[in-house]
């Protein structure tokens, strides 16, 4: 039987049952797998038939997490990984040689913006940001050796969007890739490549796992272009362990309902934040006053997990809002059961000047929301209690 809603695929779509008869797929801790006789050898090391060789290449519960996102994104094909990072690393490695160039958005994840200027330009590879306010700056920064454009959509942390159909066509013009890292909407709420993406990358580490519990990553895209990035991550080895593979196929299965309760959560806490007086102004989505709006609705099948705020009193209000909250996390990490609250200018990004930091929208006092599953009305009062605090002029400490 064929399926064809996203709950049911991720629930639905499985690896084939042992003669153990166990309901739920068993994890496959093993490094290598044996062939029948000489001629299977033969044919599955020159890709006539499909099956397992080595984990480094393929394994069942790796085989069975990235099946069931290739189905919940639209992908022909995808190669899962050891981590977001490997992802995003790997999905551009593959597609570039010396000489070549790449435009990007310039609001990027840290990690990536450290690939883009510290380590491709070794192998003669060069770049040209973007800023994400500027969405005509795509087709001009883009030059007779420009290969890929990669950008991330909502942005981290001032959650601006970019229009994907519009740079999906644009790639297409220019006969470049389209490579959208969508791990902040995942795939229950937004699907770049049905919207002319090219190349989907994943940090499966957050809401796809959404628990915690382990670190990962996938890449998705046309059979084709998969090829060129199982090619590369096949022999540069960033093979994701077959424990974390079964978690991230479980953690898929409850996906859509875990998203449906973020999002509702993240857009009860925006809702929430722009009553309130300590606030200057709440960035998300699905709010009519983002100035995406429209845009939001058109790609977008919620508004996400995320939501940010400028707190009034800058930096100093922002370092006082953290220390004062009882119940939400205070981490860099994002995606997770329990909220959590960032304060981008003292920490994550305190090593750029404040006009690096403005020109990606991060403001003195901005604090990144990821709403958790808590119950709205504990996140809710906690964030209103730390808000009080954040205004006083001298903080004492309450144990
Ligand atoms: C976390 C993150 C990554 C990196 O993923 P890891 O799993 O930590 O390697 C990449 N892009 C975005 C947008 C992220 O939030």
């Amino acid at each position: 039987m064929e399926f064809k809603n996203f709950e049911t695929l991720a629930i639905r779509t499985q690896m084939e049952q042992t003669s153990q008869r166990e309901h739920s797929a068993p994890i496959y801790m093993n490094s290598g797998f044996t062939f029948n006789d000489a001629e299977h050898a033969r044919a599955l090391f020159s890709n006539e038939v499909e099956g397992n060789i080595y984990t480094r290449y393929s394994n069942p519960n790796n085989n069975e997490f990235i099946e069931k996102l290739c189905l919940m994104e639209g992908a022909e094909d995808g190669m899962s990984m050891a981590s977001g990072m490997a992802a995003m690393f790997t999905s551009i490695a593959a597609f570039v040689s010396a000489g070549d160039h790449i435009v990007a958005s310039r609001s990027v994840f840290g990690s990536t913006h450290q690939i883009l200027t510290q380590l491709l330009p070794k192998w003669g590879i060069s770049h040209t940001y973007v800023d994400i306010d500027n969405p005509e700056g795509f087709e001009e920064a883009i030059q007779e050796n420009t290969k890929m454009i990669f950008i991330e959509t909502p942005s981290n942390p001032a959650i601006d969007l970019l229009d994907i159909e519009y740079l999906g066509k644009l790639a297409d013009k220019h006969g470049i890739i389209l490579n959208v890292d969508n791990c902040f909407a995942t795939p229950y709420v937004q699907n770049p490549l049905k919207l002319g993406a090219h190349i989907v990358t994943h940090s499966a580490t957050k809401f796809i796992d959404g628990q915690g519990r382990t670190i990962a990553g996938a890449v998705l895209g046309s059979k084709e272009l998969i090829e060129q990035v199982r090619f590369m991550a096949r022999h540069t080895g960033p093979a994701l362990s077959p424990f974390n593979g079964w978690i991230l196929s479980k953690s898929l299965e409850t996906l859509a309902v875990r998203m449906e309760r973020h999002c509702e959560n993240a857009l009860a806490l925006a809702q929430f934040l722009e009553e309130r007086e300590e606030v200057e102004f709440v960035k998300y989505p699905f709010l009519p006053s983002h100035p995406q709006y429209e845009l939001a609705k058109k790609q977008m099948r919620a508004g996400g997990g995320l939501t940010t705020f400028e707190v009034k009193g800058g930096i100093e209000a922002g370092r006082k809002f953290l220390n004062a909250l009882k119940m939400c996390s205070f981490t860099a990490n994002l995606g997770d059961t329990r909220t959590i609250c960032a304060h981008p200018a003292s920490t994550t990004h305190s090593k750029l000047t404040e006009e690096e930091r403005l020109q990606v929208g991060i403001t003195p006092g901005l604090i990144r929301i990821s709403a958790g599953l808590e119950h709205i009305e504990d996140i809710k009062a906690d964030i209103a209690q730390a808000l009080e605090v954040s205004q006083l002029e001298v903080v004492e400490k309450v144990k």
